[in-house]
């Protein structure tokens, strides 16, 4: 499934948060020791077995907070509902330290990170802004959007988001999704054939 992971480090603080570690948990702590950083949060965009495999890794050996949205929570214990079941693996994962439920504003050492809530792709995905930075897991990738006809997904509900919540930032907000190549947001409003803004 190939899914991007995301370091997103302080940079007045060694403090630093992981997104989404989905597998290769040896090769992000390499990573991480290589920059010296002092990881604090996991972060997961949505409960699917590939945003989420590492976790319990990563938390290990970090100590980190694993956070995700509550509507996405029970996904981390279930291997039917991540979805590594179908896949034919049997992917659990430790509870959440922490439950998000969108609008929240979480520091990593000094940087803050701003919680979105924008069900679609599951109910519980959320998008996390940074600065100028969005990582937008499975709701919003490079001309194309999240999938929704996985157990919970909504069609309706992902358009509603992405244009409510996501298209309503600054043009120049770089957009790093869950898989695939970054963005922008003013390039996804002017030509994301997924997207008709103001079409209804
Ligand atoms: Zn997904
Ligand atoms: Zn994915």
């Amino acid at each position: 499934m190939q899914a991007n992971c995301y370091l997103v480090c302080c940079e007045e603080t060694a403090c630093a948060a992981i997104i989404d570690p989905g597998g290769d948990a040896a090769r992000i702590m390499a990573r991480v020791r290589a920059e010296k950083r002092d990881v604090t949060l996991i972060l997961n965009t949505h409960g699917h077995a590939d945003h989420i495999g590492a976790n319990d890794a990563i938390r290990k050996t970090t100590g980190a907070k694993v956070a995700i949205h509550a509507d996405d929570a029970p996904m981390l214990t279930s291997a039917a509902q991540n979805l590594s079941m179908p896949a034919g693996e049997m992917l659990i994962c430790s509870p959440a330290d922490l439950l998000l439920r969108g609008g929240e504003r979480l520091l990593v050492g000094k940087l803050e990170i701003e919680v979105i809530h924008t069900p679609g792709h599951t109910p519980g995905s959320v998008c996390f802004l940074s600065g100028q930075s969005l990582f937008s897991g499975d709701t919003l990738f490079a001309m194309s959007v999240g999938r929704t006809d996985f157990p919970g997904g909504s069609a309706g509900a992902l358009v509603k988001s992405i244009s409510g919540k996501l298209l309503t930032l600054p043009d120049e907000t770089k957009v790093l999704p869950g898989h695939g190549q970054a963005t922008t947001i003013g390039l996804e409003r002017a030509s994301n054939p997924f997207l008709r803004v103001g079409g209804g």
